[in-house]
């Protein structure tokens, strides 16, 4: 029994909560705009087939993954919407053109390495690609003075390809200290991506906003938006959304309860130390679940019946202890990790990182739950 409730430890992903947040980050949007929802990194953590397939069924117009492995499982696994490859490889380009996956090119040397796949391949069906430019994030992309030679470069692969969506990425979209440096951004993108659609002679996807831009920044939707944190009901930084639903609950159980006295110890390095005749609750998650290690000693808290239990001494790989004294609790009772009653937000913040890390590092052992 005890067993069991250890491993009971999982990840509850709201599904209606996802269709709500679409439909809410929809609703600020014309309804000509269209979406595209990253994927990547296994769904922010929630499970990439069960959100694409959720997503599909809602009519998204695209998905985005990072790597060209992540489009091939969703296409074995039916999902038909197109789907963006952000870093794709080009010993891979062969496949994403079998399985209709859209490389993201961002550079001088993955052009050169399409056109030389081109040189090659024999079908008769356009590849279709999308165009990364650089205007100010400095992660990928092409750069102004790149630009010549993207076109001219395009103009020899003409008959083989279709740009279908051209876009760049905004640095700072979520901070209005930021503003002026992502407007410049907008700006830049504006003319590059017009300079792209003339010289091609058609019109092509144009997009650049995040979640955090799509509520700041909506009068600058183009065509597209990519739509990543805000479907999992994180508010972005300085942005309220009292209309959002929390989508992933991380839950654990209570494997056992100790008394122990004023001065022992609590678990590994004795960091823990009673301050009074303490009641302990061991509770089935650790580091390895991704329950991270500095949370340990004071820094986190869980929620046990409704209140919260601070973590005491430091987490371990399977589990972790917290002080239960005020609590009335027994063994097999629930513990939330994070969800609606504990922000992602305000567990990002206390260990100085951002939700994205802690949604994305909730690990592969973990059960996922879909209601
Ligand atoms: N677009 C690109 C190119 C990204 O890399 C990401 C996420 O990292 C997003 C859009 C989505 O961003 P967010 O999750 O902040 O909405």
């Amino acid at each position: 029994l005890l067993q069991r409730k250890i491993h009971s430890t999982r990840l509850e992903i709201n599904l209606d909560a996802v269709v709500h947040n679409l439909m809410f980050y929809k609703s600020q949007l014309k309804s000509s705009t269209k979406v595209m929802v990253m994927v990547k990194a296994l769904g922010y953590g929630s499970g990439k087939h069960e959100l694409a397939n959720t997503l599909q069924y809602h009519l998204v117009d695209y998905l985005g993954v990072a790597f060209a492995d992540e489009g091939v499982e969703l296409r074995e696994n039916g999902i038909r919407t197109p789907i963006m490859v952000l870093t794709p490889s080009p010993d891979s380009f062969e496949t994403m053109k079998m399985h209709q996956l859209e490389p993201e090119i961002y550079n001088l040397e993955l052009l050169e390495a399409l056109k030389d796949f081109l040189m090659e391949d024999e079908g008769d069906q356009l590849f279709k690609i999308q165009i990364n430019i650089d205007t100010g994030m400095h992660r990928l992309g092409f750069r102004k003075e790149e630009f010549s030679t993207l076109l001219a470069t395009l103009s020899r692969i003409k008959d083989k390809v279709k740009v279908t969506g051209v876009f760049t990425h905004l640095a700072g979209a979520d901070e209005e200290q930021h503003n002026s440096y992502t407007l410049d951004q907008i700006a830049q993108f504006k003319n590059l991506s017009h300079q792209l659609e003339e010289h091609l002679g058609y019109t092509v996807i144009k997009h650049c906003l995040n979640s955090a831009g799509i509520v700041r920044f909506p009068e600058h939707q183009l065509d597209m938006v990519r739509l990543g944190i805000g479907l999992h009901g994180i508010e972005v930084n300085h942005i309220k959304q009292d209309d959002l639903q929390t989508v992933a609950t991380l839950k654990s159980v209570i494997a056992q309860i100790k008394t122990i006295q004023k001065g022992e110890t609590i678990g590994y390095g004795r960091k823990g130390v009673a301050t009074k005749e303490m009641k302990i609750a061991t509770i089935g998650i650790g580091y390895a679940d991704g329950f991270n290690r500095r949370f340990s000693n004071g820094v986190g808290q869980v929620i046990i019946k409704g209140k919260k239990a601070n973590v005491i001494g430091n987490i371990c790989m399977d589990m972790t202890m917290v002080d239960i004294t005020e609590i009335n609790a027994s063994v097999g009772d629930e513990v939330i990790i994070f969800g609606p009653e504990l922000s992602i937000n305000q567990l990002a913040q206390s260990i100085d990182t951002i939700p994205y890390e802690i949604l994305t590092s909730v690990s592969s052992r973990v059960k996922r739950v879909y209601y």
